[in-house]
């Protein structure tokens, strides 16, 4: 239920930030939806959603920026 005015907030897996479902990006993984607070996220996140979905994984914004950076480099060797 999404009554107006009211948001409903959910946590990026990958940087911990609390994010808008109307408006956060998503993504569908293991039948689940997960939302993200930007492209960044949600790339990482589909790059490796068992790393971020795992206990252990402390969520942060700097984590998240590696990895991006990293797939990125990955694709362009
Ligand atoms: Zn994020």
């Amino acid at each position: 239920m999404n009554l107006e005015g009211m948001h409903v907030m959910n946590t990026d897996p990958v940087c911990g930030m609390a994010v808008d479902e109307a408006r956060a990006l998503h993504c569908t993984h293991a039948g689940k939806t997960y939302y993200f607070c930007g492209a960044g996220c949600r790339h990482a996140f589909e790059e490796r959603p068992e790393k971020y979905l795992d206990p252990s994984y402390e969520p942060s914004m700097l984590g998240a920026a590696f990895d991006w950076l990293r797939a990125v480099l990955r694709r362009r060797r």
